[in-house]
């Protein structure tokens, strides 16, 4: 079974959220990925990495508000 990358469109066997824009993407439009702590993998894409202050909050291993904020309405 596969999907398709909601930045390029292609088809993907393997998906990725981006930590930054929330879109389900496949190895090749990961720009790069770490490890922020013990449960945290970050992930973000070549265009929230073309993003000077989204960089900067992935370089600090900081998650975005949307993903920690709680979900309601
Ligand atoms: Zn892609
Ligand atoms: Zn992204």
């Amino acid at each position: 079974m596969t999907t398709v990358c909601e930045r390029c469109k292609r088809e993907i066997y393997r998906t990725e959220t981006c930590n930054y824009c929330g879109r389900k993407i496949g190895t090749e439009c990961i720009k790069a990925s770490q490890r922020a702590n013990k449960i945290t993998r970050l992930v973000i894409c070549k265009d929230d990495w073309s993003k000077l202050a989204v960089r900067a909050m992935y370089k600090n291993k900081q998650a975005p508000a949307l993903a920690a904020k709680p979900a309601k309405a």
